[in-house]
């Protein structure tokens, strides 16, 4: 049977919960988009982790649950973690640079770990190690096989950029030789370091390259039984744009307590929650939420304002859209996804 990509919209009574239990990292990746002056750098303690944890329980939804950092595996407290978010009901997936620290296959099983995803950005050490550093490349294939080895289910993740488009399709006989089930594929945002270096700008990918290659290499990495991931980005005429802050519930939670609903306002102060005193409540005044509800030609609000550069308009000088025309097409929700295999 044909694989062919669908979009998954958005599961009303789905939550997918984004927990930064710490900002620190031992790589600094070109990428990376922990900012440290809004995220902080704190590590939150066993206790604050047990209880916010509880805050973003809930027993009648599916909720899935994500540890991320920095880098999740530096905090010793994480395989206590992951049994009590278990523990709570959430499918629970760890998102590590691949260094694996204290121990972790060690100190968790399958059982309680139900993925375990490591970011490569290149096939290979001549691509990867420019972008995550010198050495990384290996050290994260071997524990790949060391945690398959143990019967985790593994994913990876690749964030694509002009540095490493041209390398994806080659990241699929590696995928396959590792045994990885799942594949995410990324797009690189202007966020953290990428927002901060002029020259990442030109990082991002064109439309035309994205579709000429991130599509063709989700078919083929399905075709040989991999179940790959990536963002929609653009919409073709007839989709229907929708913004997650309104339909959907995600949670990307951080050490300083400031909770988003949208990944690209993390730069921002305008955080829709906070968790104060292991509370959640929501904030007042110009927060997020008041983007979510704009809706414009270009698709995204929050795209519009920090990356616009990746919109294209007809130049049919309609005065509404900065003279510029009208845009040639919509950029969606950076959460909407496809799905292959
Ligand atoms: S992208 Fe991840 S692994 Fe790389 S520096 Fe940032 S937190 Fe660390
Ligand atoms: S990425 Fe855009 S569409 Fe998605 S939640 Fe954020 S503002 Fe809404």
């Amino acid at each position: 049977m044909q694989n062919i990509a669908r979009t998954v919209g958005f599961k009303h009574g789905e939550r997918n919960v984004f927990f930064h239990i710490l900002t620190a990292c031992n790589l600094s990746c070109r990428h990376c988009y922990i900012n440290r002056a809004q995220h902080g750098v704190t590590t939150l303690s066993r206790e604050k982790i047990e209880k916010w944890l509880s805050l973003f329980a809930d027993p009648g939804k599916k909720a899935n649950l994500i540890f991320l950092g920095g880098e999740p595996t530096l905090h010793p407290d994480l395989p206590f973690a992951i049994k009590k978010a278990k523990e709570l009901g959430f499918f629970v997936t760890v998102d590590s640079n691949g260094y694996l620290f204290h121990d972790l296959l060690e100190k968790t099983t399958p059982e309680l770990l139900d993925f375990l995803s490591f970011s490569l950005d290149g096939p290979d050490t001549a691509t990867n190690d420019p972008i995550r550093g010198s050495g990384v490349f290996e050290v994260c294939v071997a524990n790949i096989q060391r945690a398959v080895a143990k019967g985790f289910n593994v994913s990876v993740i690749y964030t694509v950029s002009k540095k490493n488009l041209q390398a994806l399709a080659a990241m699929v006989p590696l995928l396959l030789k590792l045994k990885v089930k799942r594949f995410f594929i990324q797009v690189i945002g202007l966020r953290g370091n990428s927002a901060q270096n002029d020259s990442d700008e030109t990082m991002q990918v064109s439309r035309g390259q994205w579709l000429a290659t991130v599509p063709e290499v989700a078919r083929q990495a399905a075709e040989k039984g991999i179940h790959v991931t990536y963002p929609q980005v653009f919409l073709g005429p007839d989709e229907t744009f929708e913004c997650a802050g309104n339909v959907a519930e995600n949670f990307f939670i951080f050490p300083n307590g400031r909770v988003y609903q949208c990944p690209l306002c993390e730069d921002h102060p305008i955080n829709a929650y906070r968790i104060e005193d292991d509370r959640l409540v929501k904030n007042e005044g110009l927060t997020e939420e008041r983007f979510f509800r704009l809706n414009i030609a270009e698709g995204c609000v929050m795209n519009k304002l920090l990356q616009a550069d990746n919109i294209e308009y007809d130049g049919q000088g309609n005065p509404k859209y900065d003279g510029q025309g009208n845009p040639k097409y919509r950029i969606s929700c950076c959460l909407l996804k496809r799905e292959i295999g």
